[in-house]
């Protein structure tokens, strides 16, 4: 099987490199290490059955003409229906009582405040240091935030939303880059499945693909050729260019050997970027106990900014909580046995809803994205002393520009869509960037 491009990893940044060299004449074949395509992007069909959950990326962020995916979308949107989950939202405290109207109001006056003191150290030139958003706000949280009670539960869940969506803590997290490439405008939730969108994107256009098909040695030293060693193959298969999309997860853990080695720059920027986690703890229930209104709760707690502070409500005749765990908590919780977690989540449960007999649940499953070796990880943050320069060396051709490297932790701003990173459609951008590369390479007269 030889090509003259091989693709590897068949997640979105694979699946668009992939469309995109189909308007050339070059040969080209994707290879993926699983039994299916989507990578981090997939729909369990069987646990929930019928429902379909994601258990991987659920939301189109900046959902809108100015997002790469939009456009597949709508052409394949038939099997969704527009319910956008997002409705309506229970803030519970660590007991399951509402906030007062004037602590929410305190709490949020605080927030706004600590939020101003870090944008404004974003903002300010003589913040030639990085430090941790943890290390920023120290001072400003000492003085202004209660050392315990309602109004500083609040003001640790407001603040808990970032930590959430960049899935690394505060102490992580680069301050320098606060807000930088976050996903701008609506969040479209897809309710067949974001997972299931790509592979239908990927029917349509009939990608050739070679799943159970592991990677583990890209040589580069003939400059005529590429080699490359796959686990299930001992003849080696051999191209004139390689696009890279494995996740940074797996780049940390150098699971592909490069012959040569990577230069310093690459390696240095693979281990500085951030892999952040986020789990999905998703249940389901034999009923709704909960208001089957709520889309989705939120829940202050005292200690570390919450634990189980955010979930979504699926609900009749879904009855399913999914639990969105994140950071140093999620860590924890992978070491755990599945009943050990379940067991935290009914006790958790029961407590924040006193009044309610809570049956068991009837079906659940527990993600470990930090445990699975083709991605040890969630998606990339800014850890300190990183920022765009740090993706734009993730993003750079190596070997003279036959190896290409593309991925949610590799996107360049194109100039014409919104920029972003850490989403599915940042890896989708990234893939296309890739192979226009190597169509400019290859294809000119
Ligand atoms: C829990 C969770 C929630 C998320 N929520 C959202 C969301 O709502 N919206 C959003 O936009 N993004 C979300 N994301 C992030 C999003 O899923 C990723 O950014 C995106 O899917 C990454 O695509 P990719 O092509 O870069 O990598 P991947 O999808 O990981 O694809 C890489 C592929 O390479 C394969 N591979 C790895 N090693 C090898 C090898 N050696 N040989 C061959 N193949 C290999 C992998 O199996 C994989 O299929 C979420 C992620 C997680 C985990």
């Amino acid at each position: 099987m030889n090509a003259d491009v091989i693709i590897v990893g068949a997640g979105a940044a694979g699946i668009a490199a992939a469309i995109e060299l189909q308007s050339t004449n070059l040969t080209f074949v994707i290879l993926e290490a699983r039994d299916r395509i989507g990578g981090r992007a997939y729909t369990d069909r069987e646990t929930f059955a019928p429902a379909r959950v994601d258990l991987g990326a659920s939301w189109i962020h900046s959902y809108g003409p100015q997002n790469i995916l939009y456009s597949f979308h709508q052409s394949l949107k038939s099997e969704d229906t527009e319910r956008r989950i997002g409705g309506t939202q229970l803030c519970l405290d660590y007991d399951g009582k509402r906030f007062s109207h004037e602590a929410m109001f305190q709490a949020r006056d605080i927030y706004l405040q600590i939020d101003e003191h870090i944008e404004s150290y974003r903002s300010s030139k003589e913040a030639e240091e990085d430090q941790s958003i943890q290390q920023i706000m120290q001072e400003i949280y000492d003085r202004l935030v209660p050392n315990n009670g309602p109004v500083k539960r609040l003001v640790d869940l407001y603040l808990s939303s970032s930590e959430q969506y960049d899935a690394a803590d505060f102490a992580q997290l680069s301050g320098k880059q606060w807000g930088v490439g976050a996903a701008d405008g609506g969040d479209f939730w897809v309710p067949s499945g974001y997972g299931n969108l790509l592979e239908r994107i990927a029917e349509k256009h009939n990608l050739p693909i070679e799943l159970n098909t592991l990677v583990t040695r890209i040589d580069t030293t003939d400059p005529e050729r590429i080699e490359i060693t796959t686990s299930n193959n001992s003849s080696k298969i051999h191209c004139r260019r390689v696009i890279i999309t494995i996740p940074l997860g797996c780049l940390k853990h150098e699971t592909i050997t490069f012959q040569p080695p990577l230069p310093d720059w690459k390696r240095q920027a693979i281990d500085q970027m951030g892999m952040g986690l986020m789990n999905k703890l998703i249940i389901k229930f034999p009923v709704c106990f909960w208001n089957e209104n709520v889309a989705c709760f939120v829940h202050a707690c005292n200690e570390r900014r919450g634990r189980f502070r955010f979930a979504l409500c699926l609900p009749p005749p879904e009855n399913i909580l999914i639990f969105l765990v994140t950071g140093s908590f999620a860590h924890e919780l992978e070491v755990l046995s599945d009943t050990e977690t379940i067991e935290q989540i009914m006790k958790f449960l029961r407590q924040i809803f006193p009044e309610k007999t809570i049956p068991d649940p009837t079906h659940y499953r527990l993600t470990r994205w930090a445990h699975d070796p083709l991605s040890y990880g969630s998606y990339s943050y800014f850890s300190v002393n990183t920022g765009p320069h740090t993706i734009e060396l993730l993003a750079r051709e190596t070997s003279d520009g036959r190896v290409q490297w593309a991925g949610e932790h590799a996107n360049v701003d194109d100039g014409i869509h919104q920029w972003s990173y850490g989403c599915v459609h940042s890896a989708f951008q990234s893939g296309q960037r890739a192979a226009k590369n190597i169509q400019s390479q290859l294809c000119t007269s």
